[in-house]
Order: structure tokens, then sequence, then C-alpha cells
């Protein structure tokens, strides 16, 4: 292979994955397809223990590693990434952080305008019933004691039992 075709299937994706849930397993496998390798970044691996981010980096990477594995997911890679907040030089982070990537999938303005312009092949990737299948939906119901585990993978239940999670988040939600 000449060495200006490597990589040419191996792609990124982002997300914080508070929690890792089936939209996001839909959309990997699908992107997993199409790749020979494929990285997934742990976004603000640094946050945790807040309403919106509760679960560590190490907490998440144990439900997306857990999951791939059961749903038979093996060019995969996971690396956490801590926020930079200076987003003219992100994309070099992002990048040493990673194995080799020519592709990004995202749907984030942001994310897309910076790997663009430096110069990435940039892909749409398809949203999988949004309207339940989203982070802020899992930690709403959560919350609120309504059916969560419905919206996630078997493993990442398993993790959030095991973590207590949802005493995690009702214990924050308490401050005001
Ligand atoms: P939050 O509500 O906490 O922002 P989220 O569901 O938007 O959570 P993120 O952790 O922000 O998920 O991850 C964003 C990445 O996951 C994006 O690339 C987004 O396109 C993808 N994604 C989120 N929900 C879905 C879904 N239902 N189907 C496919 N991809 C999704
Ligand atoms: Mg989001």
């Amino acid at each position: 292979m000449q060495s200006s075709q490597r990589h040419e299937r191996d792609s990124l994706i982002i997300g914080r994955f508070q929690p890792f849930h089936n939209g996001h397993l839909e959309v990997i496998r699908k992107i997993s397809e199409a790749s020979d390798n494929l990285t997934i970044g742990i976004g603000s691996a640094q946050n945790s223990h807040t309403v919106n981010n509760p679960f560590t980096a190490g907490e998440r990477y144990r439900m997306i590693s857990n999951t791939l594995k059961d749903s038979d997911i093996s060019n995969a890679y996971i690396v956490p990434m801590e926020d930079l907040n200076r987003y003219s030089i992100w994309v070099s982070h992002v990048v040493s952080m990673s194995p080799p990537f020519k592709v990004v999938y995202s749907n984030n303005t942001l994310t897309r305008r910076l790997f663009i312009e430096a110069g990435y092949e940039v892909k749409d990737s398809p949203l999988y019933n949004r309207s339940e299948y989203s982070g802020t939906e899992v930690r709403r119901r959560m919350l609120f004691g309504e059916d969560w585990r419905s919206l996630i993978p078997r493993a990442v239940a398993d993790v959030i039992e095991d973590i207590d999670g949802i005493g995690r988040i009702r214990g924050l939600s308490d401050d005001v």
C-alpha cells in the first residue's frame, strides 16, 4: 500500500458520552464498518461529578469498552481527551492524543470548522432516534426515576449500577 493511502479509512468521533447511549452505539457501529480503525475520543475528559457531566473519564472508558466487547466491535481505540481553552490549537491537541485518522465524523459546528480548516475530511454522522437517544434525556430520566435503562446498552447500565451513578446524580442535583 502506498504511504499516501495509509490511514485513508481511519476515522475519529468525539463525544462526552455522559453517558454512552444507544444512539452512540448505532453510529459507532456504522462508522466502525466504514473504517479500518476508529478512534473514539472521550471529550471533556477532565470533567466529572456535575449534573451535566456526572461520570469520570475512567468510568466512561469502562462503559464504552465493555459495550464494544459485547457488540463485537474490535477496530476501535478509546482515547480520553481533555478540553483546551484555545480553539486555534485544539486540532493539534486531539491529533497528539489519537492514533492516526483522516476522516472526522461530527455534527458539531465548531468541531467541523476546526477540522475542515486543518485539512481533514469531515462527514456528518446520522442521528438515531434523537428525541430519546441523547445524554441529556438519559440524565433527566435518571434524576426523575424514569426508565433510563432502555436508552443505553446493558454494559453501560451495569457500570452505572456498580458506581451508584443514580445516587451520584441525585446527590449532585441537591445543591442550589
Ligand atoms: P448531551 O445531551 O449530554 O450533549 P449527546 O447525546 O449529545 O449528549 P454527546 O456526548 O454530546 O452526546 O456526543 C456527541 C456525539 O454523539 C456527536 O457526534 C453526536 O452526533 C453523536 N450522537 C449523539 N446522539 C446521537 C444519536 N441519537 N444518534 C447518533 N449519534 C448521536
Ligand atoms: Mg451533545
